[in-house]
């Protein structure tokens, strides 16, 4: 890259960030050229309607009413300062201050400029997302290509694209194209799953909401009262004349209708319901799983798919001319796509063919082009009866069109393909994946590609995902990068494993690029950019660099020798205004400027140095940077030891005070980043430095040494108890009454071996609603058939009246056990012959289960852990909640705080009436607020809670009591 072009990006970047001030997707090194693209924002649009965004022109074709819905006003003015009025908040916060809309003219998707010419779709990945969000957008992109003739193409000089990008919007896009350069398409956080991407390319397509449709009075009712305020206007329609809907009947189903309850002011509360059954149900609605016929078929029409002919995705195939073998009819017209993985090539082999012969095939005929649409180059065009030799494409696409005009009939033709990986790749840059990435790779494939770009230029290879079979050498699945044309060049690296190989860069304009998988284990494989590159700090001018000039593929950035640091211009040196070396025994840090906000692009570093036997204590007294479960863009790192690679204690940003740390040794490193957006208050810390007695001949201590701040203390194994002279410890008694949620036990004196004559016992009680789990680490008991001698067993409540779960000795590890109530009872005896180790275990909450409602209320919380920390992720609990003969179960929510989001989709819970989840649905719920008392039909309820991978809440807390039916009754309205 230039210098000139990094300057003025540099411009770009920060002019564009005092406009959208949350946006926090900005690499500090300049280096996506992506990045500084002008394209349409939808987050900047003069109003929204859901999740689509309108423009000026679009506002044009509406009467717009306030807010209110009182005040007829000329909108455009009010409209965009709604639009620009960016603060980040979620894209129903931004919707509610949007105009309200009544009218259009006529569909977008009826408009031949919002169309996509041919349906192909030039697009544009920025290079903020992960590499599995890549593979998400990838994933979305080739449903549409499955199902449409609509065709996602990596831009290369088009004036219209689409531009994947995350905006504080959220999730949001524009109706079709907008032709006039590049248009924004908004993944924001959560938002990067694949049905709301198919959703949202429907948008870019061409689709409004199926809801909007001027004849959905006659399919849904709209329950206007549970429309949060503000809202309405998302559920006008359009009207009969506007719009097309191509003929296609309603689709409930569509993954272009809303849900049950978006947009509710309750999560309880329905704001569209279907109106009828369909197969003696009620249709579900809302679903962002995959496109439905309907969609498909309206796609179909509205881009004017071929009616014959499939796109091929898999990476072998075969397909034939309509008819095959028994004749064709006149005016056929066909199209195939061939798709296969980047990176591999396509050999199409005709088996048969039998077409109507003419001059220069003028008539029926095939043609084979060597890309992805109609304008491709021509490979070949065929008819007669001679069987062509086989098309090879040059890149990873063909498109393959039948036509026939006679009324001759001929049998047709039939063919077969397969995908090729590797070979010759001549070109300045494109991608290289792995075998049917991101799927997973096939067994026993070997791929060999050499690159070349233009000479005098190397080749830069930067890894976008990767996901390889891990092995200590690398020696099943792997991917070798070799320097120069060929396989004896000199070896750049082999990889395999879960980490992305760091970029690569040859010396020559040629790399060696090798896949191997063996017979086992595949995984999803790689995904890998190659582009020209120049080394730009090894011209004269250091890169106008002050100090140091640091190379990176496709750019360049400059540092600081240690001591300095890069000033604002990012090439100029200063001297570093904060961090440094630091012996004192105690002293405060801050970030620089505190209390004012730390300023952008800065990297302090404390090294902390005590003398040997001391341990340093950090403790946050303040804490405020930017980011809160990434921590990407501005943070604190703190390691024991005073290199960067040293052992970490944690890496921190949010609000959220770090705890406590103290260094494992004498020497702690606190390192300060931030990057060139959003300055926050930063933090105020302060460390003192305390001798570790325990360091030394433990102490004194017998069994364990535990040091504190000014001192230190001894704590005995399990069974023993601390002498008076506090520093030995000798046998105790041993009843143990256990309440925390997870943890260990072991017998008596574990690890060494337990005393004789011993009995000892342990209540663990846990969270109401929820199980104890035991699992034995390790079990060595004398052995015995019946567990007749030494052993411990296991009982289903509080004390040895329980029910037995089962009595354990010998060395066989014993089975998980769990408890069906909240406690369970242990025992451990040994008798006064042959002395083991003993046993050790571990100890944890379950959620769910059965629970039995009585008169008296009971409680059942999300999480164990509930009141302590959020719930966690990935949960997924079921409870039964059953009440005797003749009495109901009513549920009362005390605390609700879920993950919120329109179609609880996340996560959520779910009230089923009855014992199972066949029963009635009686709700989903998520969202913050309790949702209303709930009575059961019969005597049960299941309550479902599940928790995805991301953001957690406070979780729930129930309240259920069995109660008598006529009391119901008479209770519910
Ligand atoms: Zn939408």
């Amino acid at each position: 890259m230039e210098v000139a072009p990094a300057a003025s990006l540099l411009l770009c970047v920060s002019l564009r960030l005092s406009l959208a001030a949350n946006w926090d997707f900005v690499d500090t090194n300049f280096t996506h050229l992506d990045d500084a693209i002008d394209y349409k924002d939808p987050c900047k649009a003069a109003a929204f309607w859901g999740d689509i965004a309108l423009d000026e022109e679009d506002l044009r074709m509406f009467k717009v009413f306030r807010g209110d819905g009182q005040n007829s006003v000329h909108a455009n003015r009010t409209a965009s300062v709604n639009g620009s009025s960016s603060n980040g908040g979620a894209r129903r916060r931004r919707a509610a201050g949007a105009p309200k809309l009544l009218r259009r003219r006529r569909a977008a998707t009826s408009r031949p400029e919002r169309m996509w010419p041919d349906g192909v779709i030039p697009y544009v990945i920025s290079g903020n997302f992960s590499g599995s969000q890549r593979a998400i957008f990838r994933q979305a992109m080739r449903h549409w290509e499955k199902h449409t003739c609509v065709a996602f193409t990596e831009r290369t000089d088009e004036e219209s694209y689409i531009v994947f990008t995350y905006r504080p919007c959220g999730c949001c896009s524009y109706v079709g194209r907008r032709g006039g350069g590049p248009q924004a398409i908004s993944i924001g956080k959560n938002c990067d799953k694949f049905g709301i991407v198919v959703h949202e390319l429907g948008h870019v397509i061409g689709f409004w909401h199926e809801h909007t449709r001027p004849d959905r009075d006659e399919h849904v009712s709209i329950v206007r009262d549970n429309i949060q305020q503000g809202q309405e206007y998302n559920f006008l329609k359009m009207e009969p004349d506007e719009v097309d809907s191509l003929g296609e009947g309603y689709d409930f189903g569509s993954i272009m209708h809303y849900a049950r309850n978006t947009f509710s002011r309750g999560v309880l509360l329905d704001t569209i319901l279907p109106r009828y059954d369909v197969n003696g149900e009620r249709p579900p609605i809302g679903q962002r799983t995959k496109l439905s016929r309907g969609d498909i078929a309206q796609a179909r029409k509205l881009y004017k798919c071929a009616k014959c002919g499939e796109n091929l995705q898999d990476s072998t195939g075969n397909f034939s001319s309509p008819g095959f073998p028994n004749g064709y009819s006149a005016y056929a017209h066909c199209v195939w796509r061939i798709s296969v993985t980047p990176g591999e090539k396509i050999v199409l082999n005709f088996t048969s063919l039998d077409v109507f012969r003419s001059h220069l095939c003028w008539y029926d005929h095939v043609e084979v082009r060597d890309g992805f649409w109609r304008k491709a180059p021509l490979k070949g065009r065929f008819c007669g009866d001679a069987l062509p030799g086989p098309v090879v494409s040059t890149d990873s696409q063909l498109w393959i069109e039948f036509r026939s005009s006679s009324s001759w009939v001929g049998k047709g033709f039939s063919a077969v393909y397969e995908a090729i990986c590797g070979g010759e790749v001549k070109r300045d840059a494109g991608q290289i994946q792995s075998p049917n990435y991101p799927d997973d790779y096939q067994s026993n494939k070997v791929c060999v590609w050499k690159i070349a770009v233009e000479e005098g230029f190397s080749v830069g290879l930067s890894f976008q995902s990767f996901e390889i079979e891990l092995h200590d050498s690398c020696a099943y699945d792997y991917v070798e990068v070799r320097d120069g044309g060929t396989e004896s060049g000199p070896l750049l690296g082999r990889y395999c494993g879960y980490e992305k190989p760091g970029d690569v860069n040859s010396s020559s304009n040629h790399l060696w690029l090798k896949f191997v998988s063996d017979g086992s284990v595949n995984k999803a494989g790689f995904a890998a950019n190659f582009f020209k590159e120049t080394d730009e700090c090894s011209r004269p001018d250091n890169g106008h660099c002050q100090q140091r000039c640091l190379n990176t593929l496709g750019s360049y950035r400059c540092a600081c020798d240690p001591g300095y640091e890069l000033a604002a211009d990012r090439r100029s040196c200063e001297t570093a205004a904060c961090g440094g070396f630091v012996t004192k025994l105690n002293g405060s840090l801050t970030t620089p400027g505190w209390p004012k906000d730390y300023p952008p692009n800065k990297n302090c570093v404390w090294q902390l140095l005590a003398p040997i036997q001391y341990r340093i204590t950090l403790v946050f007294d303040a804490f405020e940077t930017e980011g809160n479960d990434v921590c990407k863009y501005d943070y604190v790192e703190v390691r024991s030891g005073l290199s960067s690679d040293s052992k970490l204690h944690g890496k921190f940003c949010g609000a959220e005070k770090p705890e406590v740390i103290t260094s494992q040794h004498n020497n702690l490193r606190i390192e300060f980043k931030s990057d060139n957006t959003v300055s926050k208050k930063g933090f105020k810390a302060h460390f003192f430095c305390d001798i570790d007695e325990c360091s030394k001949e433990n102490g004194g201590c017998q069994h364990e040494c535990v040091n504190t701040f000014g001192s230190y203390s001894c704590q005995c194994r399990s069974g023993f108890m601390l002498h008076d002279n506090k520093h030995d410890c000798k046998e105790a008694g041993c009843d143990h009454v256990v309440n925390s949620v997870s943890g260990t036990i072991s017998s008596p004196n574990w690890p060494d071996r337990y005393p004789s004559k011993k009995a000892c016992t342990w209540v663990l009680s846990t969270t109401p609603g929820h199980r104890v789990k035991l699992v034995f680490n390790e079990v060595d008991m004398e052995a015995h058939l019946e567990c007749a001698y030494d052993h411990v067993e296991i009982y289903d409540g509080r004390d040895t009246r329980s029910p037995s779960l089962g009595r354990f000795c010998g060395t066989k590890k014993a089975p998980p056990v769990v408890s069906s109530g909240n406690k369970m009872f242990l025992r451990f005896f040994s008798d006064n012959s042959v002395q083991k180790r003993g046993f050790e275990a571990s100890y944890d909450a379950e959620c769910g289960g059965s629970l039995k409602a009585e008169v008296k209320t009971k409680d059942l919380y999300s999480h164990a852990q509930f009141g302590d920390n959020n719930y966690p992720s990935g949960s997924d609990c079921l409870w039964v909640v059953s009440a005797e003969k003749g009495y109901g179960v009513e549920i009362i929510f005390q605390v609700f705080e879920i993950e919120e989001e329109a179609d609880c989709s996340y996560d959520y819970v779910e009230l089923y009436d009855g014992a199972d989840a066949k029963s009635p649905r009686l709700g989903r719920y998520c969202g913050s607020g309790t949702p209303e008392e709930i009575h059961s039909a019969g005597d049960a309820l299941l309550l479902k809670f599940h928790s995805d991978d991301s953001i957690n809440r406070k979780g729930f807390h129930v309240r259920y009591t069995g109660t008598k039916f006529q009391d119901t009754l008479h209770a519910s309205k």
